[in-house]
């Protein structure tokens, strides 16, 4: 925990870190423990509170030496998305295609437009930049088309689900394309939180975030995208981003692969058009059994046995 611990101390020398967050560390031992779990006898817990948006995090490094169950991982060879001509219905536009991906209406909704972004190749390890970044170029059509189709579209959001840990239901690889015309309150909270922070403080949020995690060289910017670290990520491994996310994709797919190469195998990628502003979060190794989330992930705290510090490292270094 030593990286994380000195990393806020030099943070907690900035104004916009005390405005932004309350840390605070704590030590606790485990007497009469049986010997072959003695590295569990000292831990560290460093509690987390971002204050602007309300979140809460409590780091644990220790957690990630627990034993855990695994499973075997069910292949998927084949899939309705290799034959997304035929086994795929059209959405409202049509299909929409170029080289690498093709459009699909999402079997069951989870918004008043839900289409699919279907690679055309099988294999997520077989992706290369060309196919992230034609595919995102698709969706952003599809994002400006469905726009013109439905004037009342107030939300939109892409997400990326990869492995079944995430949530994913089929292994080929495809974004998930939402349009709503409302705004979700969990939205409409974030917006407002935001403007509140503008009206207060007379800068952006993520700006001063951005900035602020650059200071200990946890943040980068290339080709116009904002990426780094969280420090109150929604589970292990997780960075922000904020800027146009179809300008900068590329800098997002070269941040992915440091992830992958360094062990990640399942991940959430969410991006909210509206504010420019997206998250990663990596979901853990795929052949673990267990889920990542307990009773205080659903209540809304966070419990993280990864080093943002370490997480910087693979990302900008
Ligand atoms: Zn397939």
């Amino acid at each position: 925990m030593a990286e994380l611990e000195k990393i806020l101390e030099n943070l907690k020398k900035e104004n916009v870190f005390n405005r932004l967050f309350e840390i605070e560390i704590r030590e606790t031992v485990l007497d009469n423990i049986p010997e072959k779990y003695s590295e569990f006898k000292k831990q560290k817990l460093i509690f987390i509170n971002e204050k602007i948006l309300g979140r809460s995090v409590i780091f644990n490094l220790s957690r990630k030496k627990r034993p855990q169950p695994l499973q075997e991982i069910q292949k998927q060879e084949k899939d309705p998305f290799c034959n997304y001509q035929t086994e795929t219905p059209v959405d409202e536009l049509g299909r929409l295609e170029n080289e690498t991906s093709a459009t699909a209406s999402n079997l069951s909704k989870m918004a008043d437009y839900h289409s699919l972004i279907i690679f055309k190749k099988h294999n997520f390890d077989d992706l290369k930049e060309n196919d992230f970044l034609s595919a995102l170029s698709l969706s952003q059509d599809w994002f400006e088309k469905i726009k013109n189709y439905d004037e009342k579209i107030k939300t939109q959001i892409l997400i990326w689900n990869h492995h079944f840990r995430s949530g994913a239901s089929i292994l080929h690889p495809h974004f998930q394309i939402l349009a709503y015309k409302n705004v979700p309150l969990k939205v409409s909270e974030l917006k407002e939180k935001l403007e509140n922070y503008q009206k207060n403080f007379g800068t952006n949020y993520f700006d001063d975030y951005f900035n602020l995690m650059r200071k200990v060289d946890l943040a980068r910017e290339k080709y116009g995208l904002k990426i780094w670290v969280s420090l109150t990520p929604e589970k292990e491994k997780g960075f922000n981003f904020y800027g146009d996310l179809f300008k900068g994709a590329k800098f997002l797919w070269e941040t992915l692969q440091k992830l992958i190469q360094t062990g990640t195998q399942s991940f959430n990628l969410f991006y909210l058009l509206d504010l420019n502003y997206g998250f990663f979060v990596d979901r853990g190794e795929i052949n673990k059994l267990n889920s990542d989330f307990g009773a205080l992930e659903v209540f809304g705290i966070k419990i993280i046995s990864s080093d943002p510090a370490e997480l910087g490292k693979i990302l900008f270094q």
